[in-house]
């Protein structure tokens, strides 16, 4: 069955999209945690960090130049951004499609809740 994010992927459900290629999507998260707050998801349903292969490896380093050319466009390039994968339960991962978060906006205090 599809992800919900290969949905948002294929425009089978709405979502605000910002930047879209072959390879990957970059949209809108719908529960911002900061002023800006995207995610960077492969167009390729793979789960989870665990499950990327050999293959993947074009695909995962474009994810980067995606998440700098998306943090230019919104303009958080210079006062700096944060990105972060989560992987499984420990993580607190929720969509088993794998996903980068662009987050930036404001200053993000310390990595992790202590
Ligand atoms: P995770 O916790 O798996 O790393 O992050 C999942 C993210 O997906 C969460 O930040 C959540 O707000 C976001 N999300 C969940 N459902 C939807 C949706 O239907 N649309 C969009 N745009 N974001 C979603």
């Amino acid at each position: 069955m599809a992800t919900l994010f290969s949905k948002i992927v294929h425009g089978e459900i709405p979502a605000d999209i910002v930047y879209q290629d072959e390879m990957v999507t970059a949209f809108k998260d719908i529960n911002p945690i900061a002023p800006v707050h995207i995610l960077i998801v492969p167009n390729k349903e793979i789960a989870t960090v665990n499950d990327v292969a050999p293959e993947d490896e074009q695909m995962l380093g474009h994810m980067f130049v995606v998440a700098r050319q998306v943090a230019r466009d919104l303009n958080i390039d210079q006062s700096g951004y944060r990105l972060l994968i989560n992987c499984r339960g420990d993580a607190g991962q929720e969509v088993f499609h794998l996903h980068m978060h662009l987050l930036g906006g404001r200053k993000l205090g310390p990595m992790l809740a202590k």
